[in-house]
């Protein structure tokens, strides 16, 4: 019922929003004439090219400068195209003779649209000259996060900067599906670490794209104005809160150490409050949580693959998926360290690829973790509901499967008939032969018994010396003569146990369900009874409780 309901929500609501997305195309249609061979869109314009100029306001604070020369012989006459890469806040201000513009990572560039992943510009020196360009940029939080300038022909800086954008997206539709794909999992399984992931992604996703500035793209959806290294600063300090504690689980902390909860609960909450006091900061305090974060992040990585060690040492094996998620982050670690070339070069590109791969790594593991528990579960329900002595069904396993039987109802299945099987005079056998031999007769009857009956029937130890049959389909002439038979097996078979002096009868009483009047303890206590009366008319027999007709033997 719940999980019909849920289904149903889930559907509705896949439904509204594949309706939201789709009315806009509704609109659009209408506007479309019948009948031409091509379609024009848009209308003409009548704004200048939207270069945006730099105002006093966008250049305040620390800057810094640089110009890119030309070549010693001067520029050639063709286009140049200068990129420039890894700003992360503030206004990137580029210069060429008369001509200046100012971009942002927020405002969908200079909204000049060959570059998207850079603020770029193309310029035309004359051939021969020297006209440098100038570029200035506000001086970055973290000294190490230098801005990367790429000089070249138009088109293949053009390029490199739409193969950076479509990088940065594709991380951040990994990222959305893998979200996408943990709220299915928690909708079936309702396990709560699925939602801690959905959230944890959904920061991670914002990080990512204020980082790449897909926030500005194709128009502005997240308002960051220019508060770029606020925003920035606080996701990092809220994604440190989530990844460190992450990193830390999936290197086997919680299972090694199981008290560090308590270290990682600091961890996030202490990130998280830098995160909430981030707004408040200037410039200088902004700098000082820059470093704290580097260090935190560092020191967290670097606690993380010592555990994911010691934990493999020790034979844990989960940590396995630790260690191959926190390899990327120990490369740019070093990398950064060390100042690499390619690091800096593709500093966006390399954060986001490494957070995608523990995203997935993330997931990896979660439903490593579901299916361990579904395992053990069933494993669990297995013990439950077997009877340890003999492998059969016990009591509890019996009554459900009964209670299945009579769900289905007799028009699907048929007539159902069962036999209540108890061993005579067992404690005898017990006072006589010992408690072992007691064991060998019950497990060689319940062997007996499975042998004997078809695949759809059930046999079930319902304790102690008694044993259920559930025959289902089976006409109740038919089920007599065949727990008729049995009875003769079970002697037969205790028999070949080969006790000196051991002679097993059992007695057994037959009842069938009788859908209008019936519930299950009615059908067992008819069952019973039938069984008592078998025993009362000299054990070692069948008595067929609906006849009130002993079948009898010797
Ligand atoms: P009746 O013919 O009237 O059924 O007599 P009975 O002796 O079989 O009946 P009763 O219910 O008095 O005795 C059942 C005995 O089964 C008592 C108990 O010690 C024995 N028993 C129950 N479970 C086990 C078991 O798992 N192993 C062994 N060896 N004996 C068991
Ligand atoms: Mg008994
Ligand atoms: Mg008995």
């Amino acid at each position: 019922m719940g999980g019909r309901q849920v289904r149903f929500e889930t559907g509705a609501v896949l439904v509204l929003l594949l309706v939201w997305l789709a009315l806009p195309w509704l609109g659009h249609a209408r506007s479309v004439d019948a009948g031409r061979d091509y379609l024009l869109v848009g209308t003409a314009t009548a704004e200048p090219t939207p270069h945006r100029a730099c105002t006093p306001a966008m250049l305040a604070g620390p800057r810094q400068q640089t110009r890119v020369n030309a070549p010693p012989e001067g520029w050639s006459g063709e286009p140049q195209a200068l990129d420039v890469f890894n700003v992360f806040a503030g206004e990137v201000r580029l210069q060429h003779g008369d001509r200046e513009i100012c971009g942002n990572m927020q405002d969908a560039r200079t909204r000049d649209s060959r570059f998207r992943a850079g603020i770029g510009m193309v310029a035309v020196p004359a051939a021969g000259s020297h006209e440098p360009f100038l570029v200035s940029w506000q001086t970055p939080l973290k000294a190490r996060w230098v801005p990367t300038l790429q000089l070249g022909a138009p088109s293949p800086v053009q390029q490199n900067d739409t193969a950076r954008l479509l990088v940065r997206a594709a991380c951040i539709a990994v990222a959305i599906a893998l979200a996408l794909s943990a709220l299915m999992a928690y909708l079936t399984t309702r396990d709560r670490s699925f939602l801690m992931y959905i959230g944890a992604t959904l920061v991670l996703v914002l990080w990512q794209s204020i980082l790449g500035g897909l926030s500005g793209y194709p128009e502005p959806w997240l308002r960051v104005g220019g508060r770029g290294d606020w925003w920035l600063l606080a996701l990092t300090a809220a994604t440190q809160a989530l990844v460190l504690p992450a990193m830390w689980r999936l290197n086997g902390g919680d299972r090694v150490l199981p008290r560090s909860r308590v270290a990682q609960q600091l961890v996030l909450w202490s990130l998280l409050m830098l995160a909430a006091v981030v707004p408040w900061l200037q410039r200088d305090g902004l700098g000082v949580v820059a470093q704290i974060l580097q260090g935190t992040f560092v020191v967290g990585c670097a606690l993380s693959l010592a555990m994911g060690i010691w934990a493999r040492l020790r034979g844990d094996v989960w940590s396995l998926a630790g260690l191959a998620a926190l390899a990327p982050m120990l490369v740019l670690i070093v990398a950064d360290a060390a100042s690499a070339h390619w690091l800096m070069e593709y500093r966006v590109e390399a954060l986001q690829l490494a957070v995608t791969w523990l995203l997935m790594m993330a997931a990896y593991a979660l439903n490593l973790r579901l299916g361990r528990l579904r395992q053990q579960r069933d494993e669990m329900r297995q013990l439950a509901e077997t009877d340890m002595l003999t492998g059969l069904p016990n009591r509890r396993a019996g009554l459900h499967q009964l209670a299945q039987h009579l769900q289905g109802g007799e028009r699907e299945r048929g007539p159902l008939v069962i036999g209540f099987l108890d061993i005579d005079l067992f404690k005898d056998i017990n006072d006589r032969h010992g408690h072992e031999v007691g064991d060998q007769v019950l497990v060689a009857v319940a062997r007996a018994l499975r042998a004997a009956v078809r695949s759809e029937d059930q046999v079930v130890r319902m304790g102690g010396e008694e044993f259920l049959l559930l025959l289902p389909g089976m006409p109740r002439e038919i089920a007599a003569a065949r727990l008729e038979r049995l009875r003769q097996r079970i002697t037969e078979t205790c028999r070949d146990l080969q006790v000196p002096g051991l002679e097993v009868t059992a007695s057994i009483g037959l009842a069938q369900w009788r859908p209008a009047e019936d519930d299950l303890a009615a059908l067992l206590r008819r069952a019973d009874h039938a069984m008592y009366v078998a025993k009362r008319s000299g054990r070692n027999r069948v008595f067929d409780g609906e006849t009130e007709d002993p079948l009898t033997t010797a």
